[in-house]
């Protein structure tokens, strides 16, 4: 039994068939995997090809054991090898085997929007705008067409911009509207026939298939199409980037039912967003722009006014310790709220005030730890109090100083009692 050839598949005749009664002509063990290449003798899933990803689906086969049961075993993908297309398989069918070839609509569907959607805006930005199509993707989410000025262009370093886009959006959305006849022609490819630029180099026979939208393109294609503009339903242009160096413009865009999504998911923001910023959507931007700039003002406060409870913390804590009858040799205080400006505003003021204890400020919640700065009147006592740390935190604590500052940061606070307990007891 022979098996139909890329170009010539029945999802590539008719695009908008379902499903297919067909039997198992080839199997082999695909490399590594596990998984199984299976060739048929016709089918309705396409393999990527085109820049059009590969359809899913299944093959029911009836179950031999139970022949009123029957078997549906997942295409893990779709692939192109050579003329042939190649149902990838996570297990191993019989050669000669009947099975009905099931295609995952849903996904196609939208493949068709995408791909022939693609075709009508790469038409009208090269014949009316003088824009060619170098590249292009059709993405999960979204699909991008990446332009260049063409020869005709009469500005050849001309830029693209949302302007210029959004005319050729509305021209595509009007050609949507018109209902122009989406056709698709077959001919025999041969060496006495120049052989279309865009077909792959691994085929040099085979059925070349021809995408002609109304009389507005004709291009060789071997994708699933469309049967009409109409079936697009809408073009929506979602930004635009430059890439590689400037040369050419990425334009992301999106059709039909894909539109409708978009759309969705943007409402759906909306709604979510609406009673957090106690506004409708008309004002988000407002709003955002406002509370962003009360949050500055308000973080700038917060910084000097911790700054200075710090600097009045240590002035408080050195009147204590120097009107005191036992002279202190260290001052050890932790601040859960604090942050390392904290730390470094107290440690300051109470060495200047002190200069004969050891200061030791640590910052920062049990789990999630934060700042220690330590700075006295001599290396070595400092470094006394900082291995009080590394026996208490081990590796959670990491820092470094010189002479007689230390500074570093824990991720967590577990050790922190057990190295103040060891600090106070300290000769220093
Ligand atoms: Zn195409």
């Amino acid at each position: 039994m022979t098996s139909a050839e890329v170009g010539a598949l029945a999802c590539q005749r008719d695009s908008y068939r379902q499903s297919i009664d067909s039997t198992v002509v080839e199997v082999s063990a695909a490399k590594d995997s596990g998984n199984f290449h299976v060739v048929l003798s016709d089918t309705v899933l396409f393999p990527t090809g085109g820049g059009q990803p590969n359809d899913l689906g299944t093959l029911v086969l009836k179950d031999v054991s139970n022949p009123q049961q029957t078997i549906a075993v997942q295409v893990l993908d779709v692939q192109r090898i050579g003329l042939k297309c190649v149902h990838v398989v996570p297990r191993s069918l019989e050669v000669g085997q009947t099975v009905v070839v099931v295609l995952d609509w849903k996904r196609r569907w939208d493949h068709m929007q995408q791909h022939s959607g693609q075709h009508l805006l790469s038409a009208i930005a090269e014949t009316e705008f003088n824009w060619d199509t170098v590249g292009w993707m059709l993405g999960k989410e979204r699909n991008y067409v990446d332009l260049s000025p063409t020869a005709n262009h009469p500005a050849p370093s001309a830029q693209l911009d949302m302007g210029i886009l959004l005319q050729i959006e509305e021209r595509v959305n009007q050609v949507i509207r018109q209902n122009l006849s989406v056709i698709v022609h077959e001919d025999d490819h041969d060496e006495t026939k120049a052989k279309p630029e865009s077909m792959p180099n691994d085929i040099d026979r085979g059925v070349v298939r021809w995408v002609e939208i109304g009389k507005l393109d004709r291009n060789p294609c071997c994708g699933t199409h469309v049967k009409s503009t109409a079936e697009l339903q809408v073009l929506k242009i979602l930004s635009l980037e430059r890439i590689r160096g400037g040369k050419h413009q990425r334009v992301n865009f999106v059709f039909g039912d894909r539109v409708v999504a978009a759309l969705q998911a943007s409402l759906e923001r909306d709604r979510a967003l609406g009673p957090l910023l106690n506004t409708g959507p008309e004002s988000f931007v407002e709003t955002v722009t406002r509370q962003s700039q009360q949050l500055r003002i308000v973080l700038k406060r917060t910084k000097d006014q911790t700054k200075e409870i710090a600097e009045l913390l240590a002035f408080k804590l050195t009147l204590e310790l120097n009107s005191s009858a036992e002279p202190a040799q260290v001052l050890v205080h932790h601040r859960e709220d604090g942050d390392a400006d904290f730390a470094s505003a107290m440690v300051k003021v109470v060495v200047e005030r002190c200069p004969q204890i050891y200061c030791v400020v640590t910052v920062g919640s049990p789990k999630e730890g934060g700042m220690v700065v330590i700075q006295g009147p001599n290396a070595v006592g400092v470094d006394q109090i900082v291995k009080c740390f590394a026996n208490a935190c081990g590796d959670s604590v990491k820092g470094g100083g010189r002479n007689d500052k230390w500074q570093g940061k824990a991720v967590n606070w577990k050790g922190l009692a057990a190295a103040q307990a060891a600090i106070q007891v300290l000769h220093l």
